[in-house]
């Protein structure tokens, strides 16, 4: 989209949390757990609030919306099992509670008071995008053979088989996000100069995926690649810097090799090399990358991939993988008054 322009001189931040800032991979998935890990996101995030910065957060759903669809499941037999937009929904809400309550604790003790607002968001995808005839992405639990084979037959769902971990699972379309709606009017909020009062939480799970239906929307089972998302939150409101957080400390070439090679600053053409050549994975390291790649097409962006506890110093340019020019950022456009 579009650069500010106007007196606001704040750098203005998205923050994509991964899975990990919410639940650990050895978790159980109980609310207790996630309440202290979301403690410890929000204390990292809530340093990096001031008066020359504004934070934009955004976070995925695959743990919580596997949990979901598992309890429809067995739920079914009573109560009728919602469509997964519902489930996106609905994890948008219980994390946006979530994360907003512990932010606005943080916050608090900071010193830097914010009422935190989770806004259900709703992404817009094209019902004649390629990946509905083509599901890629695994959702909920593994299946046996059988009952992969039962559920395709009644269902109509997809199935693919995970040999190395030993099941079958469901596969649904990750369409590409082309429009979060409810973005101009969070964006003319943050405009106006009231970003030292309240602070967003946006899109979660990459936003409710929607399609345009006569004078409205309706959803779609889908999910948005909560990366892909982000990089749209991001260039939706003209934040300088994008920087996704999640359980490794960047990206690294020879990922799965002896001697894997920690990316640390990188040009955008060396990054967008390095993705042509395969180092990143598909589902994983890849979308990351790609957000960043699709954000940095804007003049003056930053991107930066980095773990939760080196997150403020890749936010000064001194950890993490980034693409982090000198010309870029809020000094650079003080530099350059309008
Ligand atoms: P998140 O929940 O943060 O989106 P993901 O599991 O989707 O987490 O992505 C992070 C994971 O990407 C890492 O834990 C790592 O296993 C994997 N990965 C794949 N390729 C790479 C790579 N080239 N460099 C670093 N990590 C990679
Ligand atoms: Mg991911």
């Amino acid at each position: 989209m579009s650069e500010r322009t106007g007196r606001d001189r704040r750098e203005r931040i998205v923050v994509a949390l991964g899975g990990n800032a919410i639940q650990r991979a050895h978790d159980h998935g109980t609310w207790a757990e996630a309440v202290r890990q979301v403690r410890r996101t929000a204390r990292v995030l809530a340093s990096l609030v001031g008066p020359a910065r504004e934070l934009i957060v955004t976070h995925g759903n695959g743990p919580q919306v596997g949990s979901l669809l598992r309890e429809a499941e067995l739920g079914a037999a009573e109560v009728p099992v919602p469509p997964m937009h519902v489930l996106d929904a609905e994890t948008e809400g219980q994390l946006g509670y979530l994360i907003a309550g512990e932010l606005e604790a943080a916050l608090r003790r900071r010193g830097r008071p914010r009422t935190v607002l989770p806004i259900i968001s709703r992404t817009e995808v094209s019902a004649a995008d390629p990946a509905f005839r083509r599901p890629t992405k695994p959702v909920g639990r593994f299946y046996t053979a059988e009952e992969a084979q039962r559920r395709q037959r009644d269902a109509g769902w997809v199935m693919r088989e995970d040999r190395a971990r030993g099941g079958w699972r469901r596969l649904v379309p990750s369409p590409r996000p082309r429009r979060w709606l409810e973005g101009p009017a969070v964006r003319r909020i943050l405009d106006a100069g009231l970003g030292d009062r309240c602070l967003f939480i946006v899109a979660g799970g990459g936003g409710i995926p929607v399609v345009r239906r006569g004078d409205g929307w309706v959803g779609v089972d889908a999910v948005i690649d909560k990366d892909r998302g982000a990089a749209l939150v991001a260039d939706a409101l003209g934040a300088e810097t994008l920087v996704v957080v999640t359980d490794v400390p960047g990206a690294a070439v020879g990922f799965r090799t002896a001697r894997p090679r920690w990316l640390g600053k990188v040009p955008r053409a060396e990054l967008a090399r390095l993705a042509r050549r395969g180092e990143f994975e598909e589902g994983s390291m890849g979308p990351k990358v790609e957000a960043g790649l699709t954000f940095l097409t804007g003049p003056r962006r930053r991107f930066a991939i980095t773990d939760l506890g080196s997150l403020p110093k890749a936010l000064a340019g001194r950890a993490g993988t980034r693409v982090w020019p000198r010309s870029a950022g809020p000094r650079a456009r003080r530099a350059r008054p309008k």
